[in-house]
């Protein structure tokens, strides 16, 4: 084949790489915890969304091979065509009770989920209130319901109010929020925002992917956290991020539920998740509900990293969760100092633009209960050593 009309791709990639923006992605050769085994090199991890260490905790693998024993492991089809496993259906219902919702459908993924559900509450001639900094994936949601969209500043509910008083007001309306911002690790004003959705009478929705296992009482989400119950109308969450598996989920009235069943596309057209991942879930479920250990040790973790990187002279942005952000600047800076940390054995990802904005990138840490003291102590030495030698914080 010899064709020219892909030259632009590589035109494209080459420009990536020049500008530093490629994403070189690592292979890991152990169990997601709280070191990875790279290049046949152990580090401390602090890249993972694996909040609670439940990705390789021993109950959660048993609990997946125990479903394969039990279901198989593919779902065979789409469940409105094969019909559903009583395992998927289990989930649905725990994770319902655990959100103290009314209802939970499942999906492939938080990314799904998100599509299935924007496009199913509205369309071409209604209104999406989105805030700035949502996750792509519910940007991809909004245009792909075809609805107009209107951004409001970041977690400015002011600014929300402001631009729904301008809006007209015929059709259908929805407000979508993140519930943790995962970049700064800041909290969308969910209570003040669900005051303005019931004042103009508009349905809320909120995606808590990284509220979900950090945020409420023993993991609960930011629903919870805040005392929402029954007055957010839809909460999206992943089963990827401190549930340690993969999948997607929406929990909330039950005639959106059955509304999603029938209309929600990625459910409609897309195959259920796995009987393990389902089972390593209902696992999942079964840690939250029992002990609120390991979400009291993630913030633990992370206010102590907060606090001592702080004391250090590092800027960790306005984080109010265990993500803390160590802010850098310049791009090239926020690499060289995640290499350097490689190098000497923390795995902490650089963050930059286009992701954040030009200027502000970062190293971002994301805490985990699988840390131990002595991990956390040992990577504060390395951030500070890296720190002093890049000339980011002083040299007292
Ligand atoms: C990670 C994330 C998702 C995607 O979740 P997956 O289960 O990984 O597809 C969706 N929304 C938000 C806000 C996220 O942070």
């Amino acid at each position: 084949m010899n064709s020219t009309s892909l030259n632009w791709i590589d035109e494209e990639l080459a420009q990536l790489k020049e500008a530093g923006l490629y994403n070189q992605i690592r292979t890991i050769e152990s169990p997601m915890g709280g070191r990875v085994v790279i290049n046949g090199r152990s580090l401390l991890n602090f890249c993972a969304n694996n909040y609670l260490g439940l990705a390789n905790h021993p109950r959660i693998c048993q609990a997946a091979k125990d479903g394969i024993d039990q279901y198989g492991v593919g779902p065979g089809a789409v469940r409105t065509i094969a019909g559903t496993m009583s395992l998927h259906v289990a989930l649905e219902q725990r994770l319902a009770a655990f959100k103290k919702a009314e209802a939970c459908i499942t999906f492939q993924s938080g990314f799904t989920a998100n599509l299935a559900t924007i496009p199913a509450l509205v369309g071409r001639g209604d209104l999406i209130f989105s805030d700035e900094l949502n996750h792509a994936s519910i940007i991809d949601a909004t245009r792909l319901s075809r609805a107009t969209v209107i951004r409001y500043a970041h977690n400015d509910v002011d600014d929300l109010q402001r631009q729904i008083v301008a809006a007209p007001t015929g059709g259908r309306r929805l407000i979508v929020t993140d519930g943790v911002f995962s970049m700064d690790g800041d909290v969308a004003p969910l209570d003040k925002i669900c005051d303005v959705a019931e004042q103009h009478d508009i349905v809320l929705m909120v995606d808590d992917a990284h509220g979900e296992g950090v945020l409420g009482e023993g993991g609960r989400g930011i629903v919870d956290h805040f005392g929402l119950h029954g007055r957010v109308h839809i909460e999206v969450g992943t089963l990827s991020k401190a549930f340690g598996v993969v999948g997607g989920l929406v929990a909330g009235r039950q005639s959106i539920i059955d509304w999603l069943r029938q209309r929600g596309r990625p459910f409609l057209f897309s195959s259920a998740m796995t009987a393990p991942d389902v089972a390593a879930c209902l696992e999942a479920v079964n840690l939250l509900e029992e002990s609120t250990e390991l979400v009291e040790r993630l913030w633990a973790n992370g206010n102590l990293f907060k606090a001592e990187l702080t004391r250090l002279g590092f800027d960790t942005g306005h984080s109010d969760t265990p993500i803390v952000p160590v802010m850098l600047g310049e791009a090239p800076l926020a690499q060289q100092f995640s290499r350097r940390l490689f190098e000497e054995g923390v795995f902490a990802m650089a963050i930059g633009y286009p992701t954040v904005p030009q200027g502000k990138a970062r190293i971002r840490v994301m805490n985990s209960a699988a840390h131990s003291q002595q991990d956390l102590e040992q990577a504060l030495d390395i951030f500070e050593r890296v720190g002093r030698e890049l000339s980011v914080i002083g040299n007292q």
